[in-house]
């Protein structure tokens, strides 16, 4: 019983993360001096939504996240799927595959691609003219057959600076290289600058977005359209998740973090981080890589997205195993450009753009184990590695001394590396402007108390420089949704620091709801005398707290319960400290 209940446990996850995200308080966002640039926004991947044979009688949307229609297919097949699971479960994996299979054909055959790397289709993404990309267009056409915007909270955010109609959606062909796209995206900024009469533009873009973005810096970059970039999560040399998916090594999924990451985009404050060990992890693994291989794999290598996620290396080795010279000519002519100019050479491409005046940020998440298992440093989804050049220790570990960096940042009063020893962003493609958020989980700005106002301040204004313009803003900082619990700082010093005057920690309760019960805090490893503390929701308390008189970063956790019937169970969030 426990298993049939673990299993549909998993099934109603797995859909809630596709499901729309709650609305995210919005009282304590600024507006901003907006610099009166156009913004465009450009979405992760598999967001857009792609129409085949627009403008046709045939046309038909055969792409975009619909939860009701999933939910539909997914009731309609249900009966076959599980006892496909339950064989499955037994050992017998081929029922499932072949169900799984049948229920996906059609969806699979829609977005099928061509040998060549063309689609089977005549498709389109959606928005396809600047006319029906504004979010006020977008929003007033609500009833209309497309809905095109995922991030709806971060734009509702925007919007109380820009109006809405300066605000564009741009959509791509996700299924194709970047090489691609970044002439598509081109195109665009180009119908928009025409449709504004504006002279630049500025970009905010997510993940799949983010590599499409920094391709286009480094094709573009020098052309005097952009001002502000923000680029949140960037995927800008591929992640090796999508190897861990693809390759022969077992996978090891990290649970834990896929219920927090799933907390954080649902908005909920309902921590199950606890359910881990309801989950049947292995069956799971298993599940997940069978799929992939089996049903995925076949359809994916025609996919140009597919080789941009992957690292020089490993796109080398596996091009020459899944694809053909002559058939796949066109698909490998693209992915070799990708990898062999564009990647290889992305931290030039970047500072080019940069030294023509388009002020380049780039915001990571780091702390966190890969959602596949590797240990690498991570969003959950992208190596942190991959989003920002910068060096990382392997996941868990620290810099035994510190890494030789060829290039990067010199200037000796520059500390680069950050508060948990693991990362150093001397030699990130950009030194001076790449933000890194510990605990950041993948693109979640929409909920996040410190992240959001960094992005909206980035993208809308010229007041931030770099890293060392802005104390509230420093290289190195927490991620500070409610789901994260407590934040922390010691009060003379600025985040993520101390000095050898520090006495207090501020403790701040990031709840909406929730009044938390800290039940211990730890500096070290050694346990301060503080007694229970109850911080009321989005309220502060302090600790006496003396770092270490050596200088050597310092690592306190705070352990507390989220009060309130269920969510009372404890969690602990462990904060690092490096001398000012
Ligand atoms: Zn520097």
């Amino acid at each position: 019983m426990k298993r049939v209940i673990s299993i549909i446990l998993c099934t109603v996850l797995v859909f809630c993360t596709v499901a729309p995200c709650v609305t995210a308080n919005q009282e304590n966002i600024p507006s901003f001096d907006w610099d009166g640039n156009p913004i465009i926004f450009i979405q992760g991947y598999s967001g857009p939504i792609l129409i085949r044979d627009r403008g046709l009688e045939t046309e038909e949307q055969i792409w975009g996240i619909n939860a009701k229609d999933l939910i539909k297919k997914l009731a309609s097949n249900l009966p076959g799927l599980i006892s496909g699971l339950a064989k499955y479960h037994n050992g017998d994996t081929e029922p499932f595959v072949e169900k799984f299979r049948e229920f996906s054909a059609e969806l699979v055959d829609d977005i099928s691609m061509m040998p060549d790397g063309s689609s089977k289709y005549n498709v389109v993404s959606y928005p396809t003219y600047v006319e029906e990309a504004s979010v006020k267009y977008i929003n007033e056409e609500k009833d209309g057959d497309y809905l095109p915007m995922t991030e709806g909270e971060l734009i509702e955010a925007m919007a109380q600076t820009v109006p809405e109609d300066k605000i564009f959606i741009f959509n791509t062909d996700w299924r194709r290289s970047q090489i691609v796209n970044c002439e598509h995206l081109d195109e665009f900024i180009d119908s928009v600058l025409k449709y504004t009469g504006a002279k630049q533009v500025d970009i905010y873009a997510l993940s799949h977005g983010g590599q499409l973005t920094a391709t286009y810096l480094y094709y573009h970059g020098t052309n005097g359209k952009i001002d502000n970039v923000v680029m949140n999560s960037p995927a800008v040399r591929g992640t090796s998740l999508l190897m861990e998916l693809l390759g022969d090594k077992p996978i090891n999924f990290n649970l834990k973090e896929l219920l927090h990451f799933g907390g954080v985009m649902l908005g909920t404050e309902l921590d199950i981080r606890w359910a881990t060990e309801l989950l049947p992890a292995e069956f799971l693994n298993s599940l997940v890589k069978t799929v992939f291989n089996e049903v995925l794999l076949p359809h994916a290598i025609y996919f140009g997205s597919a080789w941009d996620f992957m690292d020089i290396e490993t796109y080398t080795a596996l091009r020459d195993v899944y694809l053909d010279p002559i058939e796949n000519a066109a698909i490998i002519e693209r992915a070799d450009k990708m990898h062999f100019d564009c990647m290889a050479n992305i931290d030039k491409g970047l500072k080019a753009a940069q030294a023509a005046g388009v002020n380049i940020s780039i915001i990571a998440g780091y702390g966190t184990q890969m959602g596949t298992g590797k240990m690498v440093d991570s969003d959950y989804i992208i190596d942190t590695v991959s989003t920002t050049g910068a060096a990382a220790a392997p996941y868990g570990t620290t810099f035994a001394q510190k890494p030789k960096i060829y290039g990067g940042c010199t200037n000796e009063a520059h500390n680069h590396m950050s508060p948990t020893q693991a990362v150093d962003a001397s030699g990130a493609y950009l030194p001076e402007n790449t933000w890194f958020v510990y605990g950041l989980c993948h693109t979640q700005a929409k909920w996040d108390k410190y992240v959001l106002p960094l992005i909206l301040e980035l993208l809308l204004t010229d007041n931030i420089k770099d890293v060392h313009t802005d104390e509230r803003y420093p290289q190195f900082d927490l991620s500070q949704c409610p789901l994260d619990g407590v934040y922390a700082k010691f009060t003379d010093s600025p985040s993520g620091t101390f000095t050898q005057d520090s006495t207090t920690l501020l403790i701040r309760n990031l709840s909406d709801n929730h009044k938390l019960t800290i039940t211990a805090v730890t500096l070290n490893g050694e346990p301060l005398r503080t007694g229970e503390i109850i911080i009321d929701s989005g309220e502060e308390a302090t600790v006496p707290c003396i770092p270490a008189s050596d200088g050597k970063p310092q690592e306190i956790t705070i352990t507390f319960q989220r009060r309130g019937g269920f969510l009372s169970n404890e969690y602990s969030r462990t904060i690092y400290f490096s001398a000012a």
